[in-house]
């Protein structure tokens, strides 16, 4: 049953808090990787390929202490334990997974305490395919036209503004869109979970002002404004 809304759902991209108090990073010594998932309707790999436990590894601390979230291998992350009791304790969704990290080392890439406090991490992944991305209503220049209609794989050159496709989204609070490889976006239930409990690590962008362009080549020619 569809409730209908004045307002449209907001979404935010996730991402690291770079050069922050929390800012760490995991290298993991083992490269143990599965098969990629498949597009249900085109066939083709989808998504990067799946890092597999064991999960084992370095961190490298640049912040004061390690955040509650952490860049992990291809499209896992690491999160806290005290998020994931959060997060199960709330009823969020979206999250696959939740294997326990084993951190070998925390390496200090800047001077701070001699012993950071250190969490226990668990690994998880976004499910693919929670929402879809509104091609016209998004400014996301492509390397290749998209060729089908579910996966929608392609390169991305730049992306200055995302919107979702109305009535796309399944519900999950956090999850890979169709169209938008390679981020995190999250509801606003989200959002307002992670100010509430104060998760460190964590920036988050409304997906219409979400910008990657590390080349500047700038928004499509073809967008609208
Ligand atoms: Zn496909």
């Amino acid at each position: 049953m569809a409730i209908e809304s004045s307002t449209s759902p907001r979404f935010f991209v996730l991402k690291h808090e770079r050069g922050g108090s929390h800012d760490v990073d995991f290298t993991s010594i083992d490269n143990n990787v599965g098969e990629a998932s498949r597009c249900p309707q085109c066939g083709d790999f989808i998504g990067s390929l799946p890092w597999l436990p064991p999960h084992r590894g370095t961190l490298e601390l640049y912040g004061k202490d390690p955040g509650d979230f952490v860049r992990g291998v291809g499209d896992e992350v690491l999160i806290s334990e005290r998020l994931v009791e959060a997060f199960r304790a709330e009823g969020l969704t979206g999250l696959r997974g939740f294997h326990p990290v084993e951190v070998l080392r925390v390496r200090r890439q800047r001077r701070g305490p001699k012993t950071p406090t250190t969490p226990r991490y668990f690994v998880v992944t976004p499910v693919i395919g929670g929402a879809a991305v509104d091609e016209h209503r998004s400014r996301i220049q492509r390397s290749s036209p998209i060729t089908c209609n579910w996966c929608r794989e392609t390169g991305v050159d730049s992306i200055h503004g995302v919107v979702l496709e109305q009535g796309s989204w399944k519900g999950d609070d956090i999850f890979t869109a169709r169209g938008l490889p390679g981020s995190i976006v999250v509801s606003e239930r989200f959002a307002d979970f992670v100010a509430r409990h104060g998760f460190t690590n964590m920036k988050l962008t409304p997906t219409e002002e979400y910008t990657w362009d590390p080349l500047r080549r700038g928004p499509p020619p073809s967008s609208p404004g």
